[in-house]
């Protein structure tokens, strides 16, 4: 009989089963023990499939990154700490001093940090433009440009960017198209489907959709980038939870219920915004009121997503008067849990923006932006009826 203070330290093998579970086992070692120093070699040099150290990859990373690959139509694709963590891997993975990276102007909030301070740091320069002027954006993919960074619909705008026109012009360039397709999902659009080289996605978003993980996601066609992301991601160790993989693969599990669920809830949110009396605006890509509803009505194909803005009159006052009535609805900078959830990105989002700044892109202290969830219509749609009739 070995000590008990001897067994109490030593790992005890797992149970034998004839059966096996049906759940997706949670791994979190940190590290694999090989058979000898050749199987390490064999595994290093990718003659065989495994696991060393979970900074370099685990398996509940690698389960996850297969199902987002097959949602986008690509393989490949690595799990990384955070949305952020994904954008930064391709910035650092694929530029060098010099190079030069074009960014839309409404880009999420830390993404414009990165181009503006972090990027100019490092000698990348950085340039921003407007996505949904293909003239102006597209004149802006100047020589020497070696990304372009866009999301399909921003934030909190719901504005929606001439993609085809984009890739298109970016290809032309000899640049690379990174597309940010967290606020539309492959759900809407594919990155594939509309010339992206490299898509990326802030899985703690929709794609987990519980708010209680923060994940990213990268994929790149060509191979060499991949991997030059890859090691970007380990060497700043931009490392994805393996419990958090865990439950955002759990959430993808009715990731395709939700979707649907939140984007009809949605539709019929914008609508009954749109009759209440004190809402000056709507915005929403599925309204024909939308500025950009024919370039949404056929590049998203009538998959309009769950984000609803909308906009009222009165200032700060009217603003905390209706989240003070919006009691059922959490008042939180986020999107893509399974509850709605209210914004206000002049406090929240854009707050480090001038106001001038703010009302160029459509920003007013009136200006609320909805993450609609897969609640029942009636609850929702009565739940907004008080908290607006509060302004
Ligand atoms: C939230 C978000 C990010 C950043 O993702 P994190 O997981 O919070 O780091 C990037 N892009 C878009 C469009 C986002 O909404």
């Amino acid at each position: 009989m070995s000590d008990p203070k001897t067994t109490l330290v030593r790992r005890t093998p797992w149970p034998q089963s004839v059966t096996a579970p049906i759940g997706t086992p949670l791994q979190p070692s940190v590290a694999y023990t090989a058979q000898d120093a050749d199987a390490l070699d064999a595994l290093y040099t990718r003659q065989t499939t495994g696991f060393s150290y979970a900074r370099e990859g685990h398996p509940n990373a690698s389960v996850l990154a297969a199902k987002i690959d097959a949602m986008e139509g690509v393989q490949g694709g690595i799990l990384v700490g955070s949305g952020m963590a994904a954008i930064t891997a391709v910035m650092f993975g694929l530029l060098k001093t010099g190079d030069r990276v074009l960014g839309g102007s409404q880009l999420y909030g830390r993404s414009l940090r990165l181009m503006r301070e972090e990027l100019p740091r490092m000698g990348v320069e950085t340039a921003l433009a407007d996505p949904t002027d293909p003239a102006a954006f597209t004149a802006a993919i100047t020589p020497g440009t070696r990304l372009v960074l866009v999301e399909v619909v921003s934030n909190p705008t719901l504005r929606v960017a001439d993609i085809h026109a984009i890739a298109k012009a970016t290809k032309a360039a000899g640049a690379l198209l990174v597309v940010d397709n967290t606020f539309t999902t492959p759900a809407a659009i594919r990155g594939i489907d509309v010339g992206a080289d490299i898509v990326l996605h802030s899985v703690t978003k929709l794609l987990a959709g519980h708010s209680d993980v923060t994940l990213g996601y990268v994929q790149a066609s060509d191979p060499a980038h991949q991997k030059a992301i890859y090691d970007t991601a380990t060497t700043f160790g931009l490392t994805p939870s393996p419990f958090d993989c865990w439950l955002a693969e759990r959430g993808l599990f009715t990731f395709d219920l939700r979707f649907e669920r939140a984007s009809s809830n949605a539709v019929a949110l914008a609508d009954a915004l749109a009759d209440m009396g004190p809402v000056a605006r709507v915005l929403y890509p599925g309204r024909a009121d939308h500025p950009d509803h024919a370039r949404a009505a056929e590049l998203l194909q009538g998959r309009f997503g769950n984000m609803v803005t909308f906009e009222v009159d009165g200032g700060r006052e009217a603003a905390n008067r209706l989240i003070r009535a919006a009691e059922d609805l959490p008042f939180a900078p986020t999107l893509g849990d399974v509850a709605t959830t209210l914004s206000h990105p002049a406090s929240s989002s854009h707050r480090a923006l001038s106001v001038t700044e703010r009302a160029a892109i459509g920003i007013t202290e009136g200006t609320f932006r909805v993450s609609v969830g897969i609640e029942p219509q009636e609850f929702l749609l009565s739940a907004f009826g008080r908290a607006v009739g509060a302004v």
